[in-house]
């Protein structure tokens, strides 16, 4: 169930709800690649302040563990990675690791990248793995972008046509494709609403387009879709890239960019809210959206963001990051990602209340002023 509790232009705070809890929205979805949360533990996931939402590639599963066996666990995909209260979102893609250069779908079957190689799924095989995740929503295999009406929509369908004839208690998302076509994502969207669907899933964004196309590539597909279902888009993770999106609509986000982040030894520290006025300290490697942990100049006890009250922040000091990455511990990246995680959920915080206030617009245009002022000094210590 969506319920959307207040409305600030485009922009909308809501609350989606499954029998494992509510997550209000816009949100960003901690992404699971093969079940794996960046190394953060089931207990590091459970002592967050509020259970988050997870989103997984059922494409990671289409062999280990392989659906036979998980459909004869009987339990679902959450209670077997030990993420049982947590709302998962099972969408078929990686916003990690996005497979660029793929072939063409055919009429019965979409090409992947597993990892175990590239292979054509039908949708009976999707969902054959769906059935057994028991995920909580699942977006469809979506058709081709730009492909003849022959082929229209046959597969989202053969998929809907299988969800209905299972009788699978998830809720089912359709996908909204047509890529850097206007007229084609606006020809998806008004086909997808004519389905019995939960939502919609915005397919094929960071893929090519530029920041500036954007914008009217989702207003062409969210100007058709019905308020009252939520809207996903996979691949727009960054501050913002989310601000942009949140303020044409839409309300689920993955965490794609905050593994990028993590992965290279930064912690996010940028002004998060309106009342937020984070300083950059450029000698100790940041810029207005990050500090470099691997800089040198890492050798004092401050915790790597100071105010932040995350688990890595309260217990760890900037020197003992620094010589985690220095010594390839794999705990540097975990305690970062914790760090990033925290910090982004405080921005959502913000975004939410802003939109709930009725100030969603200065805290973007807030956003884009300090990042505009940290470009032109960039430019000026050139
Ligand atoms: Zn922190």
């Amino acid at each position: 169930m969506f319920r959307v509790t207040g409305e600030c232009g485009a922009a909308r705070a809501a609350v989606l709800s499954t029998s494992r809890g509510s997550l209000p929205t816009p949100c960003m979805l901690l992404t699971a690649r093969s079940g794996d949360l960046h190394s953060l533990t089931p207990d590091a996931v459970g002592r967050m302040a509020h259970p988050p939402g997870v989103m997984m590639d059922p494409m990671d599963f289409l062999d280990q563990p392989k659906p036979e066996g998980l459909l004869e666990y009987n339990k679902g995909i959450g209670t077997f990675l030990g993420l049982q209260n947590c709302c998962l979102i099972a969408i078929p893609r990686d916003p990690v690791a996005y497979a660029y250069g793929t072939k063409p779908n055919t009429k019965n079957s979409v090409y992947v990248m597993t990892h175990n190689g590239a292979r054509m799924v039908t949708p009976e095989q999707y969902t054959n793995v769906i059935q057994a995740m028991k995920p909580d929503y699942y977006s469809s295999l979506p058709d081709e972008s730009r492909i003849t009406p022959e082929y229209w929509h046959h597969i989202s369908l053969r998929c809907i046509s299988l969800h209905k004839d299972r009788g699978l208690e998830c809720s089912l998302f359709a996908p909204i494709t047509g890529g850097m076509y206007r007229d084609q994502r606006s020809r998806s969207a008004m086909e997808s609403i004519k389905r019995d669907v939960a939502g919609f899933s915005l397919c094929g964004f960071a893929t090519g387009e530029t920041p500036e196309e954007r914008p009217a590539l989702l207003e062409s597909a969210l100007q058709h879709l019905p308020p009252e279902k939520p809207r996903l888009a996979v691949g727009l993770g960054s501050p913002d890239d989310v601000l942009e999106a949140v303020d044409s609509g839409v309300d689920v986000f993955d965490s794609g960019f905050v593994h990028e982040v993590s992965a290279g030894g930064y912690a996010l520290s940028f002004a998060h809210c309106l009342q937020s006025d984070a300083k950059i300290d450029p000698d100790s490697g940041a810029d207005d959206l990050k500090i470099n942990m691997w800089a040198q100049e890492h050798r004092d006890q401050r915790p790597p963001v100071e105010g932040c009250s995350c688990y890595c922040c309260k217990n760890h000091s900037r020197a003992y990051i620094h010589h985690l990455l220095q010594v390839h511990e794999m705990l540097a990246e975990i305690l970062l990602h914790m760090h990033n995680v925290h910090h982004m959920g405080q921005f959502f915080d913000a975004i939410r209340s802003s939109i709930q206030e009725g100030k969603f617009a200065d805290l973007k245009s807030k956003f884009s002023e300090r990042r505009r002022q940290a470009m032109a000094c960039d430019r000026g210590n050139v």
